[in-house]
Order: C-alpha cells, then structure tokens, then sequence
C-alpha cells in the first residue's frame, strides 16, 4: 500500500500514541501542529483506507494500521542505523529518514537489517521491531 508523507506522519504519531494512552483528534492535531479540521480530514481518510479507528473519542490503529506502523518504524530505525554507522549524527538521521522510511521497499530493508546484524536498538536506544 502507498501512503503520502503526510498520512505517514499521522500513523507514526497515532501509532507512538498508542503505547501508553490513546490520542484524541484535539490532542493529534496539536502535536502535527495541524488544526483539528486538517486532522479531521485526515482521520477520515485513513479510517477509509482501514488503517485507523476511533473508539469513544479516541483515535487508534486498526490492526493493519498497526502492522503498517511496525513496518514503517522498522524501516525508520534500520535506515538511522544504517547512516549513523556511516558517521552520520543520529538526529540528522532520523530527519532523514523521516523522509524515506515509508517509500523503501521492505524486502530492502530486511536485507539491510541482516548485512546490520539484526541489531536491537537504532542509535536513539528505541527498539527497531517493536510489538
Ligand atoms: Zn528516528
């Protein structure tokens, strides 16, 4: 499936979210620094594409939104590994990927994370498969 950067940014934020408490629109919206309309939109348009679900006034993952967002934070944290083991400082790197992370092809970035030596953690300590 093919996503803009922007529906990208949203599935990160919703999907970092969710870890601990779940967002509301208000909340989302200011922390994209969009306003809650844009956001709305937004929601409304992933919702349709089966990757988000709101839950008495909370927005989540659905489960292929989830499955998605592990893909995309794979991706993320094996390409900043990559570029950080070539010397590149580990917050370039994440801007950076940021950029590129949801276009790379997951075959190239299984691929990567072996020649890596499946590494644990990308250079900000997080876990690069995350649950
Ligand atoms: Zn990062």
């Amino acid at each position: 499936m093919h996503i803009t950067k922007k529906e990208r940014d949203y599935m990160v934020q919703i999907g970092q979210s969710t870890d601990k408490f779940p967002m509301r629109l208000s909340e989302l919206a200011r922390s994209l620094g969009v306003s809650e309309p844009t956001a709305f939109e937004m929601i409304e348009r992933l919702k349709k594409a089966g990757l988000v679900e709101t839950k008495t006034g909370m927005i989540v993952l659905t489960k292929n939104g989830h499955e998605f967002y592990r893909k995309i934070i794979m991706a993320h944290r094996t390409l900043e590994t990559l570029l950080f083991r070539f010397g590149i400082e580990p917050d370039l790197a994440c801007k950076e990927c940021s950029k590129i992370d949801y276009l790379v092809d997951q075959e190239v970035i299984i691929k990567l994370f072996g020649k890596l030596n499946a590494p644990e953690l990308c250079p900000h300590g997080k876990l690069i498969n995350v649950t």
